[in-house]
This record gives C-alpha cells, structure tokens and sequence, in this order.
C-alpha cells in the first residue's frame, strides 16, 4: 500500500536538536543550533507582559469558541500597527488585508498558496542562502523556487551588484522572498540605501516583494527594522509581509504570526482579504485562540505593549553583548583575522564562516553544536559559555 512512500530524511535543524539531546557530555555541551531566544540563565524566556496577559485571560477563564477564520481584530490591528507604523495611511485607505496565521510559518503558505491560485506562472525567488523552510513552502504549494544571488562569502557581506543585476532578469509577477531584518541564516542584512536601490528595480521589473519578518525587533528597533517594508508600501508596492511573534514574545508553541497583503486600492484588498480567509478555510479554518488572546491584549494596552518593547530590546540587547564577546575573544586569540563581521551582523543568526568540517570538529571534538552551513545562533550564548565556544572556535580556527 505504502511501499511507493519515500522516507523523510528530516529537518536538518531538528535532527541537530535531537543530537544534542542525545549527548551525554551534559557539563559542557552547549546547544547553538536551533533559532531560539534563551536567556542568560540558558532558559526559554516568559515575557512579563505575557505573564500579564495570561493572567487576564485567566481570570475568569475564557470560553473557547472558535476564532474568526483571520483571527481576533485587535490581533490583526496589531499587525498592521508594527509592520506599517500607528496611524499608517495605507492601513487607513483600507488597502491592507492582514489575517492571523500559524506562527510565520502559516503566513508564508497561506502567502504562497494564494499567489500560485491567483498568479499560476509566477515564480518564487529567495535569497542563497535562506531559511531552509521557504523552499518547501512555496514548493509545497506548487511553485517553482529559484536562488537569487545574495551572501558573498568572501567579503561575508551581500553580493548587491549581482543581486541588482539578477532582478533585472526577473519576469513580471514573479515573487522576490525578502528578510527585511536580521537575514536567517547569515545576519547579513541591506542597508536602507541598498533596499531603496532594490526595491526600484522590483518596481521596475512589477515584482512582487513577500517580505518575511521573523525577528522585528531584534536588530535595529521596531521601526528601523521595518524600514523595507514601509519603504515599499510608500513607494506604491503591492507588498505581501508575513510577520512572527515567535521570537519577539517568545511565544514558539502558540504558532502566533499574520500575513497583511497591501493592494492598490481598497476594492482589491476587500477581494484579496475574502480570498486569503478562503485559503485559512480550506486548510485549518481558524487559528489558535490564546496565542490571539496574549497578542491582542499585550499589543493594545499601553502600558504592556511598551513593556513589551523593552523585552524585546533586553533580548536585542543582550544578543548584541555576546556578539561583541565573542568578536572580542576570537580577535584576541587569532590577531590576523579579521572578526569584525560578528557585530556588524544583526539578529539571532550569525554567519560564522565555518566550513561544514569545522562544524563538525566543533561538534565532536568540544560539544558544541551548530547548523553545518556555519549558523551560529548567538542567542543560546551566555556569560557562562561565550568564552568556552570562543576559544573551541579558535582551535577549529587554527
Ligand atoms: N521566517 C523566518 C526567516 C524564520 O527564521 C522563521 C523561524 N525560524 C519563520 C519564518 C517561521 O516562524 P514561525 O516559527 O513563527 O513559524
């Protein structure tokens, strides 16, 4: 019956976290692998206006009827508030369409599931290297993925020239995947005159930009890094954005994300929102309740939502602390290198340059663990192990 199944060969993150579970080296081994936000105490944080939050929510308990198929609207004001700014006028003509989705992850395949009912011969592009998930996704909902040119390894900056100069072979419609912030998986992000540069040609060749913002807040602030979004909407883009609040309110398992569709005018949205309910309907048909619940409460009250704010800077911030160590240890150790690229990327993924033998040695030889492609998670560093991995870095290094 099922002898035709192909066997999974597993999530290559996922299979590295099971790995390490398994390692029975429980002093020293140190877990750089997965996209996680650990705190200095090395835990999955709470955020105190999540605790906040559910403390409402728990008093008195809430029934749980279903949600709306797009979700609870102060949820999806709370998209729009953080992707396109208070008060926005594109929010305000009406032309933006937001829905509640499953973590980003569900945004992205309502995203793709849409564009390739609407637009069938559109193609996607994503940037070499990308999360490894956007591929399956817009595959999974039946389109072709092409890379465009992105990370330069030998200046571990962006390869912009090339980049340009491959939009300009794009056709009509196709779809440009773009990290607006904090690039999964090398950190290496644009600069707001490269994006203006970008963003002219994808208005030139009528592509169209699906910006996936996973970790707002985390590199720049809330605002600057929604600078390539709000650039894009103000040049007159149709803009697809698909936003997580995974990482930002440490809410992985509440699969908390939205999907906003910016049209050109408010009859178009009015369809294109009608459609993308649609799509939720036909797969999952409403999204989780508590996970709206905490969003809607912590994003619309004043005092939580900037207590929030301040968490996500205290996570940044302490991001930015153990980049700056770890650059700091390694320079000290290896003087003829240059490891400035450490803090000059943004965000919870770095880069490291690390050839996959590297990661191995890493791995085996000092239990240290991260993806073979070189991602380091800075986030799983603390004060207790940033100065171990420096230096098993440097070995490897040597
Ligand atoms: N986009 C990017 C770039 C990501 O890194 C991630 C999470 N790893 C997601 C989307 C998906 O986020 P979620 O866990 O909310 O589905």
């Amino acid at each position: 019956m099922f002898e035709h199944v192909t066997a999974y060969a597993g999530d290559p993150i996922l299979g590295l976290m099971d790995k390490f579970a398994n390692d029975p080296r429980t002093d020293i081994k140190v877990n750089l692998g997965v996209g996680v936000y650990y705190t200095e105490d090395g835990k999955l944080p709470v955020l105190e206006c999540v605790k906040a939050a559910e403390a409402i929510i728990a008093n008195p308990p809430r029934p749980r009827g279903y949600l709306p198929m797009d979700g609870l609207p102060g949820y999806r004001k709370a998209c729009q508030d953080l992707l396109f700014g208070k008060n926005s006028a594109v929010v305000a003509e009406g032309r933006v369409a937001t829905i509640a989705t499953l973590g980003g992850s569900g945004a992205l395949k309502v995203g793709a599931d849409f564009i390739h009912q609407w637009f069938p011969t559109a193609k996607c592009y994503v940037s070499n290297p990308t999360w490894g998930n956007h591929i399956s996704i817009f595959e999974g909902a039946g389109m072709e993925v092409g890379k465009y040119p992105y990370y330069d390894p030998a200046t571990i900056g962006v390869k912009f020239d090339e980049l340009c100069e491959f939009f300009k072979t794009l056709n009509e419609n196709d779809v440009v995947l773009l990290h607006p912030c904090c690039h999964n998986p090398t950190g290496v992000d644009l600069t707001r005159e490269q994006w203006d540069v970008l963003l002219q040609i994808v208005k030139d060749q009528k592509l169209i930009p699906f910006m996936d913002i996973a970790y707002q807040g985390f590199g720049e602030d809330m605002d600057g890094d929604a600078y390539a979004i709000r650039r894009a909407v103000e040049m007159g883009l149709p803009v697809f954005v698909s936003n997580s609040f995974s990482k930002n309110l440490s809410l992985y398992g509440e699969r908390v994300g939205g999907l906003s569709v910016v049209s050109p005018t408010k009859e178009e949205s009015d369809k294109v929102h009608g459609q993308l309910k649609f799509t939720v309907r036909r797969i999952y048909s409403s999204p989780p309740a508590h996970g709206n619940a905490v969003v809607d409460i912590v994003m619309n009250d004043d005092k939580l939502f900037t207590q929030w704010v301040g968490e996500v800077y205290e996570m940044r911030d302490r991001i930015r602390e153990m980049r700056q160590k770890l650059q700091d240890v390694l320079s000290a150790k290896l003087p003829e290198r240059d490891f400035s690229y450490f803090t000059k990327q943004q965000g919870m993924f770095s880069f490291t340059g690390l050839t996959a033998e590297q990661v191995v040695r890493l791995r085996d030889e000092f239990a240290v663990y991260m993806v073979e492609n070189g991602r380091m998670c800075i986030a799983g560093l603390n004060n207790a192990n940033v100065e171990y991995v420096a230096n098993a870095m440097a070995e490897v290094l040597k």
